[in-house]
């Protein structure tokens, strides 16, 4: 039996939710029936909303709802230490864990034999260039330990050959070809503070 259209149509949309397949998708959309209106409003327009109203800060790339986000905002970060990786939830876990006090930079294309120089434009040059106007001391690489995080972590660094930059990356603990959304905080807190040189 099919469900009528507009349900079908709520499935297929929760479907598209990454590790949501049939069974859940249909358990949420039923859930969602049962919801008071008020609720479905909060559902929908946080839906439009993010879409709306959520951009990418002209500094580092983070998410916000402003032109610079509260990190770069913030005067009392160490404001000579950047720590790069590849995506705003990254950010936010390494945030969590309060043991990092400087600014970040988000590197949304890693860098392959095949990226073309109008992306080398867009992601990579405005963060050397951020680095050396506002005389950084330190980056840490915080990308994924695999082929193309380490790819793009060797780039910047050849960029960065004749800055005074300390160039490190957060290391131990964490697996070959690991990606650091799956690790245990402590071990990334633990990442974090054994970072080592370039
Ligand atoms: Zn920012």
């Amino acid at each position: 039996m099919k469900y009528p259209q507009t349900l079908e149509n709520l499935i297929s949309c929760y479907k598209k939710l990454p590790g949501v397949g049939e069974k859940t998708a249909e358990r949420m959309a039923f859930s969602t029936l049962k919801m008071d209106e008020e609720t479905v409003q909060l559902f929908s327009e946080s839906l439009k909303d993010v879409k709306t109203k959520i951009k990418k800060c002209i500094i580092c790339n983070n998410i916000t709802e402003d032109e610079k986000c509260s990190i770069c905002k913030d005067n009392t970060r160490v404001q000579t230490t950047i720590c790069i990786l590849e995506d705003a939830k990254k950010v936010q876990m390494i945030e969590k864990l309060k043991v990092y006090n400087g600014l970040y930079h988000i590197v949304e294309e890693p860098v392959t034999p095949f990226i073309s120089s109008d992306a080398i434009d867009k992601n990579i040059n405005p963060l050397i260039k951020r680095i050396i106007e506002n005389k950084v001391e330190e980056i840490i690489f915080a990308l994924k330990l695999t082929i193309e995080g380490e790819t793009t972590a060797a780039y910047i660094s050849k960029l960065l050959e004749k800055q005074e930059v300390k160039i490190t990356k957060i290391a131990q603990g964490i697996p070959h070809g690991a990606d650091i959304d799956y690790i245990d905080s402590l071990t990334l807190e633990k990442a974090i503070e054994d970072r080592k040189v370039i």
